[in-house]
């Protein structure tokens, strides 16, 4: 039969331990493998970089659920990121969204201040942009993010893709905010999926970890093959099995996540201190009918808030709540939230007013109660 990607994830593949029966595999923190008398590897591997056996088994469930050829695992998002942009040719063309990552701009802004790429930017709110920042013969890359940090924009996944390929680019997604169990961007018409995997995927706020998955294994994906192992940005293998162990429940988590956000921002749109709501899965979110297509089980845990008291009181929100631990990052089993701009710096277009939270899988009446509370404190 085939089996559904619940189940894929729940079972991470049943790649269990054929020695031993034991349901779930080992770990292999081997760093070498052994030859034989003819020199020959007594089994698939040699050495740990770029990647030994239980990152290959961690790969193989995330390629599953991506529907994609194959996956890599990095030592972080951002070097899996850098991974993808490694495979360009100097002085690429590469277009990428004005709201996005602030780590993945910074990354790119880096590179092309040596000169090895150039850069264009669109509004992710216009794909008519897009549209005028490719250029045929010349874009190597269009790199989006959907939905992306932190006023969560969505973009079509599709559209990219069509007008990436017209022009003779490839499309890349960093699709950390829409795992695979709600989007896959590969079967949209994305060539290569990021994600940081020390997001939803790991989703316990314990393991750095990126992943890069392809929709074909051609030229491009043998470069970033060849360009892991000489970078060295490998997963340790207790990390990876801890990824593996985080994608079984990717599925529950992801759905109690987003069941909590969307009650989260229901709230919060009744509140007199608010002036906006930022969620996809809001009716009045500009993106919520692409993300309605292309989010097929959720829009997930995330969420921003602009307050009507500016910085000061975003600031004070964020030091007031109890529940909501105040620390950077998403996707994470426990709730958090953050004062976006200070940690961005002053060139992030992001408004000071505005608060991003990261729901996980508690209570979701002790979320709501706990901003309530804080918000009367203001
Ligand atoms: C966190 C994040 C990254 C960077 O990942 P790291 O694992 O922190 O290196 C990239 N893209 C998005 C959307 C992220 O949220």
């Amino acid at each position: 039969m085939t089996k559904r990607p619940e189940t894929l994830a729940a079972q991470a593949l049943h790649q269990t331990d054929h020695e031993t029966g034991a349901v779930i595999p080992p770990i292999h923190p081997a760093t070498t493998y052994m030859r034989d008398e003819n020199n020959a590897l007594v089994g698939d591997m040699d050495y740990r970089r770029p990647k030994g056996p239980t990152e290959v088994q961690a790969a193989r469930v995330l390629a599953r659920l991506e529907n994609a050829a194959d996956a890599r695992l990095f030592s972080s998002g951002l070097a899996a990121i850098s991974a993808v942009l490694d495979t360009l040719e100097i002085g690429a063309h590469v277009v990428a969204q004005t709201e996005m990552y602030y780590g993945a701009k910074k990354l790119l802004h880096h590179l092309a201040a040596k000169g090895l790429i150039s850069l264009s930017f669109f509004d992710p709110h216009d794909m008519a942009g897009l549209e005028k920042a490719v250029h045929k013969g010349r874009t190597e890359l269009v790199w989006i993010e959907t939905p992306a940090n932190p006023s969560w924009a969505v973009v079509d996944i599709a559209r990219a893709a069509e007008i990436a390929h017209a022009a003779g680019a490839i499309l890349g997604v960093d699709s950390t905010c829409a795992p695979p169990c709600t989007t896959r961007a590969l079967d949209l018409g994305a060539d290569l999926v990021m994600h940081s995997a020390t997001k939803y995927l790991n989703g316990h706020s314990d393991v750095l970890m990126g992943a890069v998955a392809t929709k074909t294994s051609d030229e491009r994906w043998e470069k970033l093959c060849t360009g892991h192992g000489l970078s060295g940005a490998v997963p340790g293998a207790f990390d990876s099995w801890l990824m593996m162990r985080g994608l079984r429940t990717l599925f529950v988590r992801f759905e109690r996540q987003s069941e909590n956000a969307l009650k989260v921002a229901q709230a919060l749109s009744q509140h007199d201190a608010v002036s906006h709501v930022l969620y996809p899965g809001l009716n009045s979110h500009p993106g919520h009918a692409i993300a309605a297509r292309q989010m097929t089980n959720g829009f997930g845990g995330l969420l921003s808030i602009r307050l009507k008291g500016g910085a000061d009181a975003a600031r004070k929100l964020c030091a007031s709540t109890e529940v909501f631990l105040q620390a950077t990052s998403i996707g994470g089993v426990e709730s958090l939230i953050e004062h976006r701009k200070p940690i961005e710096g002053p060139s992030s277009p992001t408004p000071d007013d505005l608060v991003r939270l990261s729901c996980g899988i508690e209570a979701a009446d002790d979320l709501i109660e706990d901003l309530m509370l804080a918000l009367k404190r203001l």
